[in-house]
């Protein structure tokens, strides 16, 4: 270490807003050049390449083959697919000194698609997977934690290329047992949960989820099953649809003073209609407006929900992608004066053209007390299927703690994790996109199904440091660890000096890979550095050399033992084989 490119820190970072990136700058493993743009620093890219080795190693394991592609692209691909226009602000554009435009690859489908076209024609030559382990660039809106969300981040991504449904469902099957050896070597604790709802079905794509409580991704699961869901694809289980005919008639109240869903309630509890009413009985009307990819075009849309419940906007984007959704403005009232703010119905949305979509369990028969369509007016026992009928649902409400779970066992507990890996089905958008067709057996052409895969290689570094630290600094799973064993020179004798580098240079021949703290500094700075850094095991040539014996220290457990030096070698190589 007294020649490593290596300055430990004291302090912590201004900026860290997370342990693993306090941590990974403290000790010298990263440097922030940019917002989201960081660089390695030696032992950095030493845990770089250890993840990046497991994720190859799997990937190859099931036969994908590796290639690489350029991060600078050319526009006209992702034209092709409407991704140039797609990705909005989130993609990175540039232009050549002959005006021709250029992206920075978010993400490759695109080229993958092209060269299998290229390359493959007959039905004989899939499927096939292919992959790469290269750097990605977006232009995210809050690049956060370092390297956790990057905009230059490192990923491997995969595609497969099958001719059947059949077949895509094996690669993607691959994939997913891949992906957990992968997380499994890296000593993760994660969960798989599916990231879409609705048409393309629950197992279509999944995510994979590094535990932490700092991370970006809130997921439920439930108590009673194995049901695991991203937010975004929690299906709200819809009530049974109910008799219309026993509804009593809509009748409209004139309502002062009921700002709130609060005050409304008690205003209707206060009229003694024969039943209590809660927030659950109202139905909140929320104004929007969606805008589709590359439209200047902001158009209304209503959208009705159970007044108990709040609108969750992540899920909403979700499920309007790739249209893009903002809440009306008081402008945007003022254009649209038919619109009465706090008491707009569906009536009168209805009425105006305005698109209407509602909660799942506003189903037909369902009676709600709603806005009246005028200032000062609501109006109680309006029914669903009889007094209205929305244009669709939408989930669009939050997802609460104790809703039921979707698969009908159990109730719903949430929980925040890491993205470190995401499976797809693609299916033929791509290949419809690029005419990616094999000749089959008949002399007919098969159109060609492909899946995506990737893994967060670079936020898989920080996303380890996350679940594996402690109040002394990093403690790496030995599978990535920037080397195998720690050796410390805990003394100035020439003896110990002498004793220390005799040790690390057998550690070498024995194919340990040592980090040896041969620097002048004193023996406390350098334990520090040594939790810091976070090797697995550490270990103190001092004192004890004396008596023939070093100090073995276990980072994680923090448990010590003495062993003699002359089978300090063995032990060691025996330590790190175990894994
Ligand atoms: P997120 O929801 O976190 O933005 P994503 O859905 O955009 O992720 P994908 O497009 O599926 O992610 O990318 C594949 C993997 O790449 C993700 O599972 C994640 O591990 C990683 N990844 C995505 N964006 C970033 C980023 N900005 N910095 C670092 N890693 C990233
Ligand atoms: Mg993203």
């Amino acid at each position: 270490m007294s020649s490593l490119f290596l300055r430990t820190l004291r302090e912590d970072p201004a900026d860290a807003e997370v342990p693993s990136h306090r941590l990974l700058v403290r000790a010298g493993y990263v440097r922030r050049i940019a917002p989201g743009i960081y660089s390695w620093l030696p032992l950095g890219l030493r845990v770089l390449r250890g993840v990046e080795q497991v994720v190859r190693d799997e990937m190859n394991a099931i036969g994908a083959q590796e290639i690489q592609f350029p991060a600078l692209l050319p526009r006209e691909p992702y034209e092709a697919t409407n991704r140039w226009t797609e990705y909005g602000p989130n993609l990175f554009r540039l232009k050549d000194r002959k005006g021709g435009d250029y992206l920075l690859g978010p993400t490759h489908e695109e080229l993958f698609a092209l060269t299998v076209k290229g390359e493959f024609s007959s039905y004989r030559d899939y499927p096939v997977i292919l992959y790469q382990i290269q750097t990605k660039y977006r232009d995210e809106e809050r690049p956060r934690a370092g390297i956790l969300r990057g905009r230059e981040f490192l990923m491997k991504d995969s595609y497969s290329f099958d001719l059947s449904d059949e077949g895509l469902e094996r690669s993607y099957q691959l994939h997913r047992d891949a992906y957990i050896k992968i997380f499994d070597r890296l000593q993760l604790k994660y969960v798989i949960v599916s990231a879409m709802s609705g048409a393309m079905g629950g197992s279509a794509s999944e995510e994979f989820l590094a535990e932490a409580e700092t991370g970006e991704d809130t997921y439920v699961r439930s108590t009673g099953s194995g049901y695991a869901a991203n937010v975004e694809a929690v299906v709200t289980p819809a009530p049974p649809a109910e008799s219309i005919d026993d509804k009593p008639a809509a009748s409209v109240h004139h309502t002062p003073d009921t700002p709130t869903i609060d005050t409304l309630v008690d205003f209707f509890n206060g009229l003694e209609l024969g039943r209590a009413f809660t927030a659950a009985d109202t139905l909140k009307n929320v104004m929007l407006k969606t805008r589709a990819p590359g439209s200047a075009e902001w158009k209304p849309l209503g959208v009705g929900l159970p007044g108990d419940r709040e609108v969750d906007m992540k899920r909403l984007e979700a499920a309007l992608a790739p249209d893009e959704v903002a809440l009306l403005d008081d402008a945007d009232f003022a254009a649209h004066s038919f619109l009465p703010k706090g008491y707009i119905g569906p009536v009168g949305l209805a009425a105006n053209g305005v698109r209407y979509l509602v909660d799942p369990r506003v189903v037909p028969g369902t009676a709600w007390l709603t806005g009246a369509d005028k200032p000062d007016h609501h109006v109680v026992d309006l029914v669903c299927g009889r007094d209205f009928t929305p244009d669709g649902t939408i989930e669009a409400a939050e997802v609460r703690p104790g809703d039921p779970s979707p698969d009908g066992s159990g109730t719903l507990v949430a929980a925040r994790g890491i993205e470190i890996g995401h499976i797809f089905q693609l299916g033929r958008k791509y290949a419809d996109a690029f005419s990616l067709d094999a000749l089959g057996q008949d002399g007919k052409p098969i159109r060609i199904t492909m899946g995506s895969y990737g893994v967060g290689v670079s936020r898989l570094v920080a996303a380890i440091a996350e679940q594996s630290y402690d109040e002394s600094g990093l403690i790496w799973p030995r599978e990535v660890a920037p080397a195998d064993v720690h050796v410390v020179i805990a003394g100035k004798s020439e003896e110990i000096r002498a004793g220390g580098e005799k040790l690390a240079a057998e550690l070498d021949a024995a194919g340990v890979q040592v980090l040896l703290d041969d620097r002048t500094a004193t023996p406390g700075v350098k334990f520090a550095d040594a939790e810091l850094i976070g090797v697995p095991t550490i270990v103190v040539v001092g004192r004890g050399l004396a008596n023939g014996v070093v100090e073995v220290k276990d980072r994680r457990s923090g448990e010590r033992t003495e062993v003699p030096v002359d089978g300090a070698v063995a032990h060691l190589a025996e330590l790190v084989r175990e894994r």
